[in-house]
């Protein structure tokens, strides 16, 4: 197989194994026009090796496959895994780019010390993306107008694959990168949509790992979410586990409450919380829009009375996937909080929520100038 090196810009170089089954431009083509979200990946992944006496060596880039891992390998025992999000945008000029990969390059470290992992530099990180995306770049989609929210999603991830059953951190772990081609998280435009209060399960506690972007949070959602889709509702929201009184988050998005005053509430950042990139750069954002951002404690209390007495005029949640989505009510098994507006007929209108989501998404494709310095070159 040929290999070729490919520079990062950064220190570290990943060799190249390029695919000889690449897909057909034609396929991966119909692929794009229309591609879900998670289905298909594309040609390529990278990947890097980490033992406790090399530290990380073999940075590759390989065609896209099933992995080797032995039976034993302690990730699928004692699930010592962690994983990112992040997007791949092309701008108008064809040009493709990422938004914040520092942000997501220190979370996974954050993620990597609570699961006992072993950290990734930036270097590392940001390479990984940029290697993978000079092969595969022709998978991230173009745009068919400044609505059209398409995107290549990439998953870095890391496991711990050493061969052992005794309970300890692995001594051996694999750090990959896949990258799926993503359409617009809603089809036919932004719904708000409806969100369970679950009463029966917990995300995460002190302590715990509600911080870390790891496996097992997920794994520990999913009862939840089937209890969630049982009431016809897409997404779970959770109350802190100590008390059962405070907002925490969604499953996998944070939450914002907009106040009549203009005043933007999140919940405020504690070890059962996970600080998404797009809540720390909503927060930036809504300064700049004239709102007052505050991040402290919000009750559920705080909620139902706000929502009734129309001081809160919307509830939107956010993370990489579905960018800003409304939030229409909160169903639990005795209530159903909705705004005043909505239960007045009123509609809701969620303007500040699409205000905000607009703006994020303008930075994010290369319509609006990067006055952060938020986004990185990828190809
Ligand atoms: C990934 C994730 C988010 C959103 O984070 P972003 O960086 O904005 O994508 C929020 N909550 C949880 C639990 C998550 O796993």
């Amino acid at each position: 197989m040929p290999t070729a090196s490919f520079e990062t810009g950064f220190e570290t170089s990943f060799e190249t194994l390029p695919s000889n089954q690449p897909m057909a431009d034609d396929i991966r083509g119909n692929i794009l026009s229309n591609p879900g979200f998670g289905k298909y990946f594309t040609d390529h992944m990278a990947h890097v090796r980490w033992t406790q006496d090399a530290d990380w060596h073999g940075h590759q880039v390989r065609p896209y496959g099933p992995l080797m891992l032995d039976p034993a390998a302690s990730v699928l025992h004692y699930g010592q895994e962690i994983f990112e999000g992040i997007k791949a945008y092309r701008h108008a000029d064809g040009s493709i780019w990422t938004f914040r990969p520092e942000k997501n390059a220190e979370r996974f470290r954050r993620s990597a010390r609570r699961l006992a992992l072993p950290e990734l530099s930036d270097e590392d990180f940001i390479g990984s993306l940029k290697a993978l995306l000079a092969q595969d770049h022709a998978w991230v989609p173009t745009p068919a107008s400044t609505s059209d929210e398409c995107s290549l999603y990439l998953r870095p991830f890391m496991i711990a694959s050493e061969a052992f059953l005794g309970v300890r951190p692995s001594q051996e772990v694999d750090y990959y990168v896949i990258a799926s081609p993503a359409a617009a998280y809603f089809k036919g435009g932004v719904a708000p949509v409806s969100i369970w209060l679950s009463s029966n399960y917990k995300r995460a506690a002190a302590g715990g790992t509600g911080f870390a972007k790891c496996g097992g949070n997920y794994a520990a959602s999913l009862a939840a979410q089937k209890e969630a889709e049982a009431h016809q509702c897409g997404q779970v929201a959770f109350l802190d586990a100590a008390e059962n009184k405070w907002v925490e988050e969604l499953g996998g998005m944070n939450l914002f409450f907009v106040f009549k005053d203009g005043r933007l509430v999140t919940p405020r950042l504690t070890d059962t919380i996970l600080e998404g990139v797009t809540r720390n750069s909503i927060l930036t954002l809504a300064k700049e829009e004239g709102l007052t951002p505050e991040e402290r404690p919000i009750s559920i209390d705080e909620w139902r009375e706000g929502a009734a007495s129309g001081e809160i005029i919307e509830v939107f949640a956010c993370g990489t996937a579905a960018v800003i989505t409304p939030v229409g009510e909160l169903v639990s098994e005795n209530e159903r909080i909705r705004l005043k507006s909505a239960i007045e007929g009123a509609g809701d209108s969620n303007e500040v929520a699409m205000r905000i989501r607009s703006k994020l998404l303008d930075l994010q494709y290369g319509r609006s100038e990067d006055t952060h310095g938020w986004l990185t070159k990828l190809v």
